[in-house]
Protein backbone atom coordinates (compact mmCIF):
# COMPACT_ATOMS: atom_id res chain seq x y z
CA UNK A 1 0.00 0.00 0.00
CA UNK A 2 1.32 3.53 -0.82
CA UNK A 3 2.23 5.25 2.21
CA UNK A 4 -0.43 7.97 3.36
CA UNK A 5 0.21 11.25 1.68
CA UNK A 6 1.28 14.42 3.48
CA UNK A 7 -0.73 16.98 3.33
CA UNK A 8 1.36 20.06 1.70
CA UNK A 9 0.20 23.42 0.49
CA UNK A 10 2.17 26.98 -0.17
CA UNK A 11 1.09 30.63 -0.13
CA UNK A 12 3.15 32.11 -3.01
CA UNK A 13 2.92 35.90 -3.04
CA UNK A 14 4.91 38.22 -5.71
CA UNK A 15 6.57 40.74 -3.54
CA UNK A 16 5.33 43.42 -5.74
CA UNK A 17 3.17 45.11 -3.17
CA UNK A 18 2.19 44.72 0.79
CA UNK A 19 -0.10 41.77 1.89
CA UNK A 20 -3.85 43.01 1.75
CA UNK A 21 -7.42 41.51 2.65
CA UNK A 22 -7.57 40.18 -0.52
CA UNK A 23 -4.29 38.09 -0.58
CA UNK A 24 -4.35 37.16 3.06
CA UNK A 25 -7.10 35.03 2.15
CA UNK A 26 -5.14 32.04 0.06
CA UNK A 27 -2.62 32.74 2.47
CA UNK A 28 -4.47 32.24 5.61
CA UNK A 29 -7.03 29.35 3.32
CA UNK A 30 -3.72 27.05 2.91
CA UNK A 31 -2.66 27.55 6.55
CA UNK A 32 -6.14 26.92 8.02
CA UNK A 33 -5.91 23.67 5.67
CA UNK A 34 -2.63 22.60 6.47
CA UNK A 35 -3.20 22.92 10.39
CA UNK A 36 -6.76 21.03 9.58
CA UNK A 37 -5.13 17.97 7.76
CA UNK A 38 -1.84 17.76 10.13
CA UNK A 39 -0.02 19.04 6.64
CA UNK A 40 2.93 21.66 6.05
CA UNK A 41 2.87 25.01 4.76
CA UNK A 42 5.29 27.15 2.50
CA UNK A 43 5.74 30.11 2.12
CA UNK A 44 7.40 30.58 -1.51
CA UNK A 45 8.20 34.21 -3.07
CA UNK A 46 7.48 34.18 -6.64
CA UNK A 47 10.16 37.00 -7.44
CA UNK A 48 10.72 35.98 -10.84
CA UNK A 49 10.32 39.37 -11.57
CA UNK A 50 13.34 41.23 -10.84
CA UNK A 51 12.17 44.86 -11.88
CA UNK A 52 9.27 44.67 -9.85
CA UNK A 53 10.34 42.56 -7.36
CA UNK A 54 11.28 44.19 -4.11
CA UNK A 55 13.37 42.63 -1.03
CA UNK A 56 11.95 45.40 1.21
CA UNK A 57 8.07 43.65 0.72
CA UNK A 58 9.15 40.31 1.17
CA UNK A 59 10.60 41.06 4.47
CA UNK A 60 6.75 43.17 4.79
CA UNK A 61 5.40 39.96 3.84
CA UNK A 62 6.76 37.95 6.32
CA UNK A 63 6.06 39.97 9.20
CA UNK A 64 2.42 40.84 8.22
CA UNK A 65 2.17 37.10 8.22
CA UNK A 66 4.01 36.69 11.72
CA UNK A 67 1.99 39.37 13.02
CA UNK A 68 -1.16 37.11 11.93
CA UNK A 69 0.48 33.97 13.66
CA UNK A 70 0.71 32.75 9.67
CA UNK A 71 3.97 30.31 10.10
CA UNK A 72 5.79 28.74 7.96
CA UNK A 73 7.01 25.18 8.07
CA UNK A 74 9.38 26.29 5.22
CA UNK A 75 10.31 28.79 3.10
CA UNK A 76 11.52 29.41 -0.78
CA UNK A 77 12.41 32.25 -3.28
CA UNK A 78 12.40 31.39 -6.74
CA UNK A 79 14.96 33.60 -7.38
CA UNK A 80 17.41 31.21 -6.35
CA UNK A 81 15.95 28.42 -8.03
CA UNK A 82 16.47 29.60 -12.07
CA UNK A 83 19.56 26.96 -12.49
CA UNK A 84 16.57 24.74 -12.30
CA UNK A 85 14.18 26.38 -14.13
CA UNK A 86 16.84 26.48 -16.54
CA UNK A 87 17.36 22.42 -16.81
CA UNK A 88 12.94 22.23 -17.34
CA UNK A 89 13.58 24.23 -20.00
CA UNK A 90 16.45 22.51 -21.88
CA UNK A 91 14.16 19.63 -20.95
CA UNK A 92 10.96 21.02 -22.60
CA UNK A 93 12.60 22.45 -25.45
CA UNK A 94 14.08 18.81 -25.86
CA UNK A 95 11.01 17.18 -25.73
CA UNK A 96 9.53 20.03 -28.46
CA UNK A 97 7.23 21.55 -26.33
CA UNK A 98 8.42 25.05 -25.50
CA UNK A 99 9.76 26.69 -28.83
CA UNK A 100 11.05 30.08 -29.65
CA UNK A 101 9.26 32.95 -31.40
CA UNK A 102 9.77 35.98 -32.11
CA UNK A 103 7.13 38.46 -33.03
CA UNK A 104 7.52 41.94 -31.05
CA UNK A 105 4.66 42.98 -29.07
CA UNK A 106 3.51 45.03 -31.55
CA UNK A 107 3.18 42.86 -34.53
CA UNK A 108 1.30 40.28 -31.77
CA UNK A 109 -1.12 43.02 -31.21
CA UNK A 110 -1.58 44.13 -34.51
CA UNK A 111 -2.09 40.71 -35.62
CA UNK A 112 -4.90 40.11 -32.53
CA UNK A 113 -6.39 43.40 -33.72
CA UNK A 114 -7.09 41.60 -37.47
CA UNK A 115 -8.07 38.19 -35.90
CA UNK A 116 -10.75 40.09 -33.61
CA UNK A 117 -11.72 41.97 -36.81
CA UNK A 118 -12.27 38.95 -38.42
CA UNK A 119 -14.49 37.22 -35.55
CA UNK A 120 -11.51 35.14 -34.58
CA UNK A 121 -10.47 34.40 -31.08
CA UNK A 122 -7.66 36.37 -30.55
CA UNK A 123 -5.31 32.96 -30.25
CA UNK A 124 -2.00 33.26 -31.32
CA UNK A 125 -1.38 31.17 -34.23
CA UNK A 126 1.70 29.00 -33.64
CA UNK A 127 3.32 31.00 -36.93
CA UNK A 128 6.91 30.80 -35.10
CA UNK A 129 6.62 26.72 -35.51
CA UNK A 130 6.51 27.23 -39.14
CA UNK A 131 9.63 29.12 -39.55
CA UNK A 132 12.29 27.61 -41.06
CA UNK A 133 16.04 27.57 -39.51
CA UNK A 134 17.13 29.88 -42.27
CA UNK A 135 14.26 32.13 -41.45
CA UNK A 136 15.00 31.99 -37.62
CA UNK A 137 18.64 32.62 -38.37
CA UNK A 138 17.76 35.67 -40.39
CA UNK A 139 15.74 36.95 -37.44
CA UNK A 140 18.36 36.62 -35.22
CA UNK A 141 20.82 37.94 -37.07
CA UNK A 142 18.40 41.27 -37.41
CA UNK A 143 19.26 41.02 -33.74
CA UNK A 144 16.10 39.82 -32.87
CA UNK A 145 15.63 37.73 -29.28
CA UNK A 146 13.27 34.43 -29.24
CA UNK A 147 10.59 34.20 -26.43
CA UNK A 148 9.56 30.70 -25.99
CA UNK A 149 6.70 29.36 -25.92
CA UNK A 150 5.05 25.95 -24.66
CA UNK A 151 3.00 24.12 -26.90
CA UNK A 152 -0.40 22.97 -25.40
CA UNK A 153 -1.35 19.61 -26.75
CA UNK A 154 -4.40 20.25 -27.90
CA UNK A 155 -4.09 19.25 -31.36
CA UNK A 156 -4.34 15.53 -32.97
CA UNK A 157 -2.65 16.59 -36.45
CA UNK A 158 -0.85 19.18 -37.25
CA UNK A 159 0.00 22.17 -34.53
CA UNK A 160 -1.83 24.58 -36.72
CA UNK A 161 -4.98 23.00 -36.12
CA UNK A 162 -6.47 22.49 -32.62
CA UNK A 163 -8.65 20.95 -31.66
CA UNK A 164 -11.01 20.91 -28.55
CA UNK A 165 -9.29 19.30 -25.83
CA UNK A 166 -10.73 19.18 -22.38
CA UNK A 167 -8.89 19.30 -19.11
CA UNK A 168 -10.79 18.73 -16.55
CA UNK A 169 -10.82 18.17 -12.46
CA UNK A 170 -12.65 17.72 -9.67
CA UNK A 171 -12.04 21.32 -7.72
CA UNK A 172 -12.80 20.95 -3.70
CA UNK A 173 -14.68 24.03 -4.05
CA UNK A 174 -16.10 24.92 -7.50
CA UNK A 175 -16.74 21.31 -8.26
CA UNK A 176 -15.83 19.85 -11.70
CA UNK A 177 -13.85 22.12 -13.97
CA UNK A 178 -12.78 22.12 -17.38
CA UNK A 179 -10.82 24.35 -19.66
CA UNK A 180 -10.55 23.92 -23.26
CA UNK A 181 -6.95 24.05 -24.24
CA UNK A 182 -7.64 24.95 -27.86
CA UNK A 183 -9.60 28.28 -26.71
CA UNK A 184 -5.86 29.69 -25.96
CA UNK A 185 -2.89 31.05 -26.64
CA UNK A 186 0.19 28.59 -25.94
CA UNK A 187 2.05 30.51 -23.23
CA UNK A 188 4.91 32.41 -23.04
CA UNK A 189 7.22 30.66 -20.14
CA UNK A 190 10.63 32.24 -20.74
CA UNK A 191 10.81 35.90 -22.36
CA UNK A 192 13.56 37.62 -24.50
CA UNK A 193 15.47 39.18 -21.73
CA UNK A 194 15.97 35.39 -20.05
CA UNK A 195 13.20 35.90 -17.56
CA UNK A 196 10.83 32.70 -16.11
CA UNK A 197 7.49 33.32 -15.85
CA UNK A 198 5.44 32.33 -12.99
CA UNK A 199 3.48 30.14 -15.15
CA UNK A 200 6.01 27.90 -15.68
CA UNK A 201 7.80 28.38 -11.84
CA UNK A 202 5.19 27.55 -10.13
CA UNK A 203 4.47 23.80 -11.90
CA UNK A 204 8.01 23.24 -11.31
CA UNK A 205 7.92 24.34 -7.64
CA UNK A 206 5.09 22.82 -6.87
CA UNK A 207 6.31 19.33 -7.93
CA UNK A 208 9.94 19.82 -6.62
CA UNK A 209 8.19 20.59 -3.26
CA UNK A 210 5.90 18.03 -3.69
CA UNK A 211 2.99 20.07 -3.28
CA UNK A 212 -0.73 18.42 -2.72
CA UNK A 213 -3.02 20.69 -2.93
CA UNK A 214 -3.28 24.44 -4.38
CA UNK A 215 -5.31 27.02 -2.90
CA UNK A 216 -5.54 29.85 -4.85
CA UNK A 217 -8.11 32.47 -6.31
CA UNK A 218 -10.16 31.63 -9.12
CA UNK A 219 -8.89 34.37 -11.34
CA UNK A 220 -6.47 31.71 -11.73
CA UNK A 221 -8.98 29.04 -13.45
CA UNK A 222 -7.42 29.23 -16.75
CA UNK A 223 -3.88 29.01 -15.50
CA UNK A 224 -4.83 25.78 -13.82
CA UNK A 225 -6.17 24.30 -17.15
CA UNK A 226 -2.54 25.36 -18.52
CA UNK A 227 -0.61 24.55 -15.90
CA UNK A 228 -2.33 20.83 -15.51
CA UNK A 229 -0.92 20.13 -19.49
CA UNK A 230 2.43 21.58 -18.03
CA UNK A 231 2.59 18.60 -15.07
CA UNK A 232 1.96 16.31 -17.88
CA UNK A 233 4.83 17.78 -20.30
CA UNK A 234 6.70 17.64 -16.94
CA UNK A 235 5.47 13.43 -16.59
CA UNK A 236 4.03 15.05 -13.09
CA UNK A 237 0.89 14.64 -11.33
CA UNK A 238 -1.44 17.33 -10.68
CA UNK A 239 -2.08 18.02 -7.46
CA UNK A 240 -5.67 18.86 -6.09
CA UNK A 241 -7.06 21.85 -6.90
CA UNK A 242 -9.23 24.92 -4.63
CA UNK A 243 -10.09 28.21 -5.66
CA UNK A 244 -11.74 30.32 -3.88
CA UNK A 245 -14.00 33.77 -4.71
CA UNK A 246 -12.97 37.00 -5.11
CA UNK A 247 -13.68 39.48 -2.68
CA UNK A 248 -15.89 42.09 -3.00
CA UNK A 249 -17.11 45.53 -0.94
CA UNK A 250 -20.29 45.30 1.30
CA UNK A 251 -22.01 47.52 -1.85
CA UNK A 252 -20.77 44.17 -4.12
CA UNK A 253 -17.42 46.72 -6.18
CA UNK A 254 -14.59 45.23 -6.32
CA UNK A 255 -12.30 45.64 -3.95
CA UNK A 256 -9.34 46.71 -6.19
CA UNK A 257 -9.78 50.47 -5.79
CA UNK A 258 -9.49 50.26 -1.96
CA UNK A 259 -6.75 47.63 -1.45
CA UNK A 260 -4.55 49.74 -0.88
CA UNK A 261 -5.94 51.14 2.76
CA UNK A 262 -6.90 47.44 3.44
CA UNK A 263 -3.38 46.62 3.77
CA UNK A 264 -2.44 44.29 6.76
CA UNK A 265 -0.11 47.24 7.63
CA UNK A 266 -3.25 49.57 7.53
CA UNK A 267 -5.17 46.68 10.21
CA UNK A 268 -2.34 47.07 12.40
CA UNK A 269 -1.97 50.76 12.37
CA UNK A 270 -5.83 51.04 12.86
CA UNK A 271 -5.10 48.62 16.46
CA UNK A 272 -6.99 45.75 14.81
CA UNK A 273 -6.47 42.75 17.07
CA UNK A 274 -4.64 39.82 14.37
CA UNK A 275 -6.86 37.09 15.52
CA UNK A 276 -9.86 39.36 15.07
CA UNK A 277 -9.00 39.52 11.34
CA UNK A 278 -8.08 36.63 10.92
CA UNK A 279 -11.16 35.00 12.46
CA UNK A 280 -13.30 37.13 10.11
CA UNK A 281 -11.19 36.25 6.72
CA UNK A 282 -11.85 32.64 7.85
CA UNK A 283 -15.52 33.19 7.57
CA UNK A 284 -16.06 35.51 4.17
CA UNK A 285 -17.07 33.34 2.35
CA UNK A 286 -18.66 31.00 3.70
CA UNK A 287 -22.09 30.48 5.89
CA UNK A 288 -20.57 30.93 9.53
CA UNK A 289 -21.19 33.85 11.37
CA UNK A 290 -17.32 35.93 11.90
CA UNK A 291 -17.18 34.80 15.69
CA UNK A 292 -14.38 35.42 17.89
CA UNK A 293 -11.94 32.35 18.95
CA UNK A 294 -9.60 31.48 21.09
CA UNK A 295 -6.32 31.35 18.64
CA UNK A 296 -5.72 29.75 15.30
CA UNK A 297 -5.96 26.17 16.59
CA UNK A 298 -9.73 26.85 17.25
CA UNK A 299 -10.00 28.45 14.35
CA UNK A 300 -8.04 25.75 12.23
CA UNK A 301 -10.45 22.67 14.05
CA UNK A 302 -13.35 24.94 12.49
CA UNK A 303 -11.86 25.14 8.87
CA UNK A 304 -13.37 23.31 6.16
CA UNK A 305 -12.58 23.84 2.39
CA UNK A 306 -16.03 23.12 1.50
CA UNK A 307 -17.80 25.44 3.46
CA UNK A 308 -16.16 28.28 0.85
CA UNK A 309 -18.87 28.96 -1.41
CA UNK A 310 -18.64 30.23 -5.19
CA UNK A 311 -20.33 33.42 -4.58
CA UNK A 312 -17.86 36.21 -4.19
CA UNK A 313 -17.26 36.97 -0.80
CA UNK A 314 -17.93 40.25 0.76
CA UNK A 315 -15.86 41.93 2.79
CA UNK A 316 -17.31 44.75 4.87
CA UNK A 317 -15.17 47.34 7.27
CA UNK A 318 -18.27 47.45 10.15
CA UNK A 319 -18.34 43.59 10.37
CA UNK A 320 -14.38 43.45 11.02
CA UNK A 321 -14.23 46.49 13.45
CA UNK A 322 -17.24 44.85 15.38
CA UNK A 323 -15.29 41.64 15.59
CA UNK A 324 -12.33 42.93 16.74
CA UNK A 325 -14.79 44.47 19.72
CA UNK A 326 -16.11 40.87 20.37
CA UNK A 327 -12.57 39.34 20.33
CA UNK A 328 -11.41 41.76 22.94
CA UNK A 329 -14.50 41.73 24.81
CA UNK A 330 -13.11 37.38 25.11
CA UNK A 331 -10.01 38.04 25.28
CA UNK A 332 -8.24 36.67 28.69
CA UNK A 333 -5.44 39.08 30.32
CA UNK A 334 -2.27 36.70 29.40
CA UNK A 335 -3.24 36.75 25.95
CA UNK A 336 -2.98 40.89 25.94
CA UNK A 337 -0.42 41.64 28.80
CA UNK A 338 2.75 41.93 26.92
CA UNK A 339 0.68 44.80 24.78
CA UNK A 340 -0.97 45.95 27.03
CA UNK A 341 2.44 46.92 29.00
CA UNK A 342 3.73 48.95 25.64
CA UNK A 343 0.86 50.66 24.96
CA UNK A 344 -0.86 51.49 28.48
CA UNK A 345 1.72 50.34 31.50
CA UNK A 346 0.42 49.80 34.35
CA UNK A 347 -3.12 48.31 33.28
CA UNK A 348 -3.26 44.83 35.35
CA UNK A 349 -5.68 42.20 34.95
CA UNK A 350 -8.85 43.02 37.63
CA UNK A 351 -8.64 46.95 35.11
CA UNK A 352 -8.67 44.61 31.61
CA UNK A 353 -11.93 42.78 33.62
CA UNK A 354 -13.75 45.44 34.18
CA UNK A 355 -13.38 47.38 30.86
CA UNK A 356 -12.64 44.88 27.93
CA UNK A 357 -16.48 44.35 27.40
CA UNK A 358 -15.98 48.33 26.34
CA UNK A 359 -13.36 48.30 23.81
CA UNK A 360 -13.50 48.63 20.06
CA UNK A 361 -9.63 48.59 19.93
CA UNK A 362 -7.08 47.62 22.61
CA UNK A 363 -5.78 51.17 23.19
CA UNK A 364 -9.17 52.30 24.27
CA UNK A 365 -8.09 51.21 27.39
CA UNK A 366 -6.26 54.07 27.67
CA UNK A 367 -8.80 56.70 29.41
CA UNK A 368 -10.42 53.66 31.53
CA UNK A 369 -6.74 53.11 33.07
CA UNK A 370 -6.88 57.27 33.94
CA UNK A 371 -10.08 56.54 35.54
CA UNK A 372 -8.90 54.09 37.83
CA UNK A 373 -5.41 54.91 38.73
CA UNK A 374 -4.76 58.33 37.12
CA UNK A 375 -6.26 61.71 37.03
CA UNK A 376 -9.66 62.76 34.95
CA UNK A 377 -11.49 66.03 34.46
CA UNK A 378 -14.44 64.99 36.81
CA UNK A 379 -17.75 66.22 35.76
CA UNK A 380 -20.17 67.86 37.89
CA UNK A 381 -23.68 67.98 37.28
CA UNK A 382 -24.96 68.98 40.84
CA UNK A 383 -22.40 69.55 43.47
CA UNK A 384 -24.97 69.18 46.32
CA UNK A 385 -25.96 65.80 45.00
CA UNK A 386 -22.77 64.91 44.95
CA UNK A 387 -21.85 66.10 48.11
CA UNK A 388 -24.74 64.34 49.94
CA UNK A 389 -23.48 61.01 48.28
CA UNK A 390 -19.95 61.67 49.95
CA UNK A 391 -20.69 62.04 53.12
CA UNK A 392 -22.63 58.57 52.82
CA UNK A 393 -19.42 56.89 50.51
CA UNK A 394 -18.94 53.54 52.31
CA UNK A 395 -15.08 52.81 54.15
CA UNK A 396 -12.56 50.25 52.77
CA UNK A 397 -12.03 47.94 51.65
CA UNK A 398 -13.97 47.59 48.96
CA UNK A 399 -15.79 44.94 46.59
CA UNK A 400 -17.83 44.54 43.37
CA UNK A 401 -21.30 44.90 46.39
CA UNK A 402 -19.74 48.58 47.38
CA UNK A 403 -21.65 50.56 44.24
CA UNK A 404 -24.67 48.86 45.20
CA UNK A 405 -24.18 49.63 48.97
CA UNK A 406 -23.38 53.27 48.42
CA UNK A 407 -26.32 54.01 45.96
CA UNK A 408 -28.81 51.99 47.89
CA UNK A 409 -27.73 54.54 50.70
CA UNK A 410 -27.15 57.96 48.50
CA UNK A 411 -31.30 56.67 47.47
CA UNK A 412 -32.54 57.10 51.10
CA UNK A 413 -30.50 59.90 52.13
CA UNK A 414 -31.38 62.14 48.95
CA UNK A 415 -34.20 60.06 47.61
CA UNK A 416 -33.62 60.43 44.17
CA UNK A 417 -33.32 56.52 41.92
CA UNK A 418 -32.59 55.81 38.77
CA UNK A 419 -31.18 57.98 35.77
CA UNK A 420 -31.09 61.01 38.27
CA UNK A 421 -29.40 58.70 40.92
CA UNK A 422 -26.71 57.16 38.93
CA UNK A 423 -25.93 59.62 35.94
CA UNK A 424 -24.29 62.22 38.26
CA UNK A 425 -22.50 59.66 39.83
CA UNK A 426 -20.81 58.44 37.14
CA UNK A 427 -20.09 61.93 35.00
CA UNK A 428 -18.02 62.44 38.51
CA UNK A 429 -16.46 59.59 38.48
CA UNK A 430 -15.51 59.22 35.60
CA UNK A 431 -16.22 62.17 33.32
CA UNK A 432 -17.67 60.56 30.44
CA UNK A 433 -21.66 60.14 29.61
CA UNK A 434 -21.33 55.56 29.30
CA UNK A 435 -18.90 53.15 30.14
CA UNK A 436 -17.78 49.95 32.08
CA UNK A 437 -20.28 49.15 34.67
CA UNK A 438 -19.27 51.07 37.73
CA UNK A 439 -19.37 48.02 40.03
CA UNK A 440 -16.73 46.95 38.35
CA UNK A 441 -15.19 50.12 38.10
CA UNK A 442 -15.49 51.74 41.86
CA UNK A 443 -13.93 48.86 43.56
CA UNK A 444 -10.45 50.03 41.50
CA UNK A 445 -10.58 52.92 42.75
CA UNK A 446 -9.66 54.12 46.00
CA UNK A 447 -11.98 55.83 48.69
CA UNK A 448 -9.51 59.12 48.62
CA UNK A 449 -9.60 59.33 44.54
CA UNK A 450 -13.38 58.96 45.00
CA UNK A 451 -14.05 61.50 47.49
CA UNK A 452 -11.70 64.03 45.66
CA UNK A 453 -13.74 63.86 42.43
CA UNK A 454 -17.23 64.42 44.25
CA UNK A 455 -15.67 67.52 45.99
CA UNK A 456 -14.11 69.07 42.85
CA UNK A 457 -14.71 72.25 41.39
CA UNK A 458 -14.27 71.54 37.78
CA UNK A 459 -15.21 74.05 34.92
CA UNK A 460 -18.46 72.44 33.98
CA UNK A 461 -20.86 74.76 35.13
CA UNK A 462 -23.07 73.28 37.97
CA UNK A 463 -26.60 72.50 37.02
CA UNK A 464 -27.70 74.65 39.37
N1 LIG B 1 2.34 34.53 -7.36
C1 LIG B 1 1.04 34.07 -7.78
C2 LIG B 1 0.02 35.11 -7.42
O1 LIG B 1 0.26 35.88 -6.49
C3 LIG B 1 0.72 32.77 -7.12
C4 LIG B 1 -0.50 32.11 -7.63
C5 LIG B 1 -0.55 30.66 -7.20
O2 LIG B 1 -0.94 30.41 -6.05
O3 LIG B 1 -0.18 29.80 -7.97
O4 LIG B 1 -1.01 35.23 -8.07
Amino acid sequence: MAPPMTVKVRFAPSPTGRLHIGNLRPALLNWLFARREGGQFLLRIDDTDRERSREALTEAIQADLTWLGLTWDSFARQSERFNRYAEVVEQLKASGRLYPCYETPDELDRRRKRQLANNQPPVYNRAALQLSPEGRAKLEAEGRKPHWRFLLANYKGTPQSPVRTDVSWQDSIRGPQTVDLASLSDPVLLKEDGQYLYTLCSVVDDVDFSITHVIRGEDHVTNTGVQIDIFRALGAAAPAFAHHSLLVGSDGEALSKRLGSLSLGAFREAGLEPMAVTAYVAALGTSDPAAPAADMAALAARFELTKLSRAPARFDDRELADLNARQLHETPFAAVSERLGRICPGADEPLWLAVRGNLRVLADIAPWHAVVYGTITPVIKDAAFCASALAVLPAEPWSQETWGEWTAAVKASTGRKGRELFHPLRLALTGVESGPEMKALLPLMTRARVAERLEARDAEPSAA
